[in-house]
């Protein structure tokens, strides 16, 4: 693949957790980046990239690329040195912290960086500006699925199996995902399965491309997931489809679990989820019979205030079937972010410290705060999850943000909300390459670099740690993240905290920071990760060959089985009324990534996709005289957005679905319901009541 004149840095795309091998293409004359080419080498994907994916070089020299600090002035941004913009942040930080204690400032951090930087903006929070308010969008992302591993394996890992082994499954059973549109690189590994004759079955409660290749489509009604599980899981019970012995020995609450599903007949799970009774019994039958099976779930089921429970569910098929630890079975989830596992063993988390480490164990804040200089007592106390934080700005607990990698402004739910809570804020600092929706508000905005101009780690939907490597320098005057929290460590006193000259010298600071957690990484390095083509972790020392596959032998849990759930059927945070009859879900399209703050301008994807629209049946705008392309006002109890309609049959007749990669006017999160789950803290994205009129 290599051309004259060019030379190939091996890398991977920067978007979604799939982390798809790809060469960036860079002429030796200009050191311009000139294209990518998809890595054929890469065990995962397989010379496979999405359009998101050969499209993401144009962001690196993009027109609108920041390119020096801005420092707002009566009311407009204006280009500053790196020099005035850290003493302004240096000014308020300390005027902040001076006036109402530590916690005055806070961090809202991102998954879509590399390791070595989610690491740091742990220990820029809790170690440089001492606030216990510190959390990330993962939180709106993994956060359910993470509850629910904890619950039920004791550990969190993204997926318990190396996806090389899709290929040989015999059956999917796929909850709330999208694969086809969210991960489609994926989608060659289950064509390869289906060739040998695998079964798939979706859940999703619209026929998405990925249902329309499905064996069986279940197409519940949004906010039902916890029933449709006890559903199948009655099923699985009652057929003999259990393998006991390995459910006596390795779970635990099988009895609780038999006596919970016990109502949920087909008949009766069918009332509730809208799904026929004859799709839910075939759907047990392919998934009881398969030989080795992998369920596996994304937003769709967790981006609920049910979320932990739906995960706690599913998995619970994967255990009763005796799924989990071997061969091309188990249990995964989709990770969003490039970094999918970024923020929790790397301790983004308000409630996390790097390792997987609680900040309420006194032996945990002891390890960590040895290896960061810091003495125990100075550790933060857990703080508040993503959403809260805006809470905390409303009462005051909160006065300044620091906002790293994300934007909130689209992507958090009731965003109005959002939006006032960021107006509210004395002081906010952005660190981003574009200016974001959430930048808008800032104080000073700083220059980030893109995922080309840094070295670094990613930890992929697998749980392989991965290189990323650096093809161009730094555009304009942009810095990486960690170079940018060094600096401001060191204009507040602290830069003996960072002693970093390279990404790897935080790498290896956080390998010993995770050293006997359960997420370790010490025997994870660079060169290992080079040699041998990515490490799984856990890996706990330098011999240690890494783990593609968890639990084995044991689970995480103190007694070493699963925990299998009792879980009831409870309706979501907000249900249908006479005011507001239908319930609104939302999702993703191919061409966009997360806010959309980097795909929508990026013309190629602009154009496929460039605004939100609003998926109906046409049996239900028949019923509001709605016609196709018409525009239509939708309204939650909490506010309306005006977007073109598109019918479809491939939807269920009693719900409407909006794409969520817009801000402002256009942003479907106005719309959506803050009410979290009480485990994870996730917010229902997926479900809310809504109505609809023609305009
Ligand atoms: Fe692969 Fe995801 Fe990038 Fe597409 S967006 S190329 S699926 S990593």
């Amino acid at each position: 693949l290599q051309r004259a004149g060019e030379k190939l840095i091996t890398t991977h795309c920067s978007y979604c957790g799939m982390q798809c091998g790809m060469h960036i293409r860079v002429s030796e004359k200009t050191g311009k980046i000139k294209g990518v080419e998809p890595r054929y080498d890469w065990p995962v994907t397989l010379g496979k990239l999405c359009p998101k994916g050969v499209t993401a070089y144009q962001q690196i020299d993009h027109p609108d690329r920041i390119k020096r600090p801005l420092i707002k002035k009566n009311g407009a941004f204006v280009e500053s040195s790196w020099e005035e913009a850290l003493h302004v942040i240096k000014d308020n930080v300390t005027r902040l912290q001076q006036e109402s204690g530590p916690d005055a400032m806070s961090v809202f951090g991102g998954v879509s960086m590399t390791n070595e930087k989610c690491y740091l903006v742990g220990k820029y929070a809790r170690a440089v500006l001492g606030t216990r308010f510190i959390d990330y969008n993962g939180r709106f992302c993994m956060s359910s699925a993470a509850g629910g591993f904890l619950k039920t394996f004791g550990m969190d890992r993204g997926s318990t199996l190396p996806w090389t082994e899709l290929e040989h499954s015999d059956c999917f059973l796929m909850a709330g995902s999208n694969t086809a549109e969210c991960h489609p690189t994926s989608i060659q590994m289950f064509w390869k399965a289906r060739d040998r004759g695998a079964s798939m079955i979706v859940i999703d409660p619209r026929e998405t491309p990925t249902a329309r290749i499905a064996d069986v489509h279940l197409d519940l009604l949004p906010g039902t997931d916890s029933a449709l599980a006890n559903g199948l899981l009655h099923l699985i019970i009652k057929e003999g489809y259990v393998d006991e012995a390995y459910v006596e020995e390795r779970c635990a609450n099988f009895e609780e679990l038999k006596a919970q599903t016990a109502l949920f007949t087909p008949a009766y799970t069918s009332k509730i989820t809208g799904v026929s009774e004859e799709k839910i019994i075939r759907a047990a039958h392919l998934y009881g019979r398969a030989q080795k099976s992998v369920v596996m779930f994304a937003r769709g089921a967790e981006q609920q205030s049910k979320g932990v429970d739906n995960v706690t569910l599913y998995s619970a098929l994967a255990l009763l079937r005796g799924q989990i630890g071997k061969f091309a079975s188990g249990v995964a989830t989709f990770t969003g972010q490039g970094n999918g596992q970024g923020g929790r063993e790397h301790g983004q988390k308000s409630d996390l410290l790097p390792g997987y480490r609680k900040i309420t164990d006194p032996e945990a804040v002891k390890h960590i705060s040895g290896v960061w200089g810091i003495e125990p007592e100075a550790m933060p106390k857990p703080g508040v999850s993503a959403f809260e934080m805006f809470d905390e700005i409303q009462n005051g607990a909160i006065r300044g943000m620091h906002v790293i990698c994300s934007n909130p402004a689209v992507s958090a739910p009731n965003v109005e909300y959002v939006w006032d809570s960021l107006k509210k804020l004395d002081f906010l600092v952005v660190n981003d390459f574009f200016l974001s929706e959430t930048a808008e508000f800032a104080d000073v905005v700083l220059p980030a670099v893109s995922w080309a101009e840094d070295e670094g780690t990613t930890t992929n939907l697998e749980g392989r740690v991965i290189r990323i490597r650096k093809a161009v320098e730094p555009l304009h005057e942009s810095k990486p993240d960690w170079q940018i929290l060094k600096e401001i460590a060191q204009v507040l006193g602290k830069g003996y905290l960072f002693p970093y000259e390279k990404a790897e010298d935080i790498f290896n600071e956080f390998r010993l920071a995770t050293k006997g957690g359960k997420a370790d990484y010490y025997g994870i390095t660079y060169e290992r990760i080079d040699r041998e083509n990515g490490v799984f972790w856990p890996c706990p020392s330098l011999d240690h060959p890494g783990t593609p596959t968890v639990f084995k032998g044991r689970f995480e849990t103190p007694d070493g089985k699963a925990v299998l759930p009792s879980v009831p059927w409870q309706e979501p945070g907000e249900v249908p009324s006479e005011e507001f009859p239908l319930r609104l879900t939302t999702g993703r399209v191919v061409y966009h990534y997360l806010s959309g703050n980097q795909t929508r301008r990026i013309d190629f994807l602009r154009d496929q996709c460039p605004y939100p629209y609003v998926e109906m049946h046409p049996a239900l705008a028949s019923r509001y005289g709605i016609q196709d392309k018409e525009m239509a006002e939708i309204t939650t109890p909490r506010s309306s957005m005006t977007v073109e309609v598109k019918l479809t049959k491939a939807t269920r007749e009693d719900i409407l679905f909006i794409p969520y990669h817009w801000g402002k006017e256009l942003s479907v999160n106005k719309l959506t319901n803050a009410c979290l789950d009480p485990t994870s803290r996730m917010p229902e994205f997926k479900v809310c009541a809504a109505k609809i009129r023609r305009i």
